[in-house]
């Protein structure tokens, strides 16, 4: 399956806003590839397609994590921003018949992170958060931080998540919380 075959499914689903976010976290996701010699193949599948549900209606989104990660998003039904990872890779798997554990894997975990994650994994989830249009507190200090200290870089976003999260009384997701111990033990 080519980039070029996604782009072009993309742009049929997605909006205009979100299928350029999505070529913006490809890019950034790709110069991280580089530098820190990752994969580029499984990584740009990830990040093309990681957002691919991010516009469907609620109560789809809601009938495929009941359906098939109950176990892992029983609490969160109610947080749409965290169900549209799940099913985006949903659809990668199914739809786009990727059975690559770690682009499934980065595509699922691009919103809340986990620990143990793989480079792709990484590089996918910090590209979301520092893609050029993103505009947030200490955004250019993690966004340089990325450049030389993966874990570092994800340690700080997920300090800053993790409170801006508490300070608007929102749900925390658990792997984000066993995402930022696992990176402050390693890191
Ligand atoms: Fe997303
Ligand atoms: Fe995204």
């Amino acid at each position: 399956m080519t980039i070029d075959f996604l782009k072009k499914e993309l742009s049929n689903i997605l909006s205009k806003k979100r299928y350029d976010h999505s070529i913006r976290v490809l890019e950034t996701a790709l110069t991280l590839g580089k530098i820190y010699d990752g994969d580029l193949n499984k990584i740009s599948t990830a990040a093309l397609l990681h957002d691919y549900a991010k516009e469907f209606k609620r109560e789809d989104l809601i009938k495929i994590a009941k359906e098939h990660f109950l176990s892992e998003t029983e609490d969160y039904l109610e947080n749409i921003e965290i169900l549209h990872s799940y099913a985006s890779a949903y659809i990668a798997k199914e739809i786009f018949k990727i059975t690559d554990t770690e682009i499934l894997s980065a595509i699922k975990y691009h919103t809340t992170g986990r620990k143990n994650m793989s480079l792709t994994e990484k590089i996918v989830y910090i590209a979301d958060a520092i893609e050029p249009k993103r505009d947030y507190p200490h955004v250019e200090k993690i966004r340089d931080l990325a450049l030389v200290n993966l874990n570092k870089a994800i340690l700080l976003e997920v300090n800053k998540k993790i409170e801006y999260l508490v300070k608007g009384e929102f749900i925390i997701h658990i792997n984000s919380i066993e995402m930022r111990n696992w990176l402050l033990k390693i890191s």
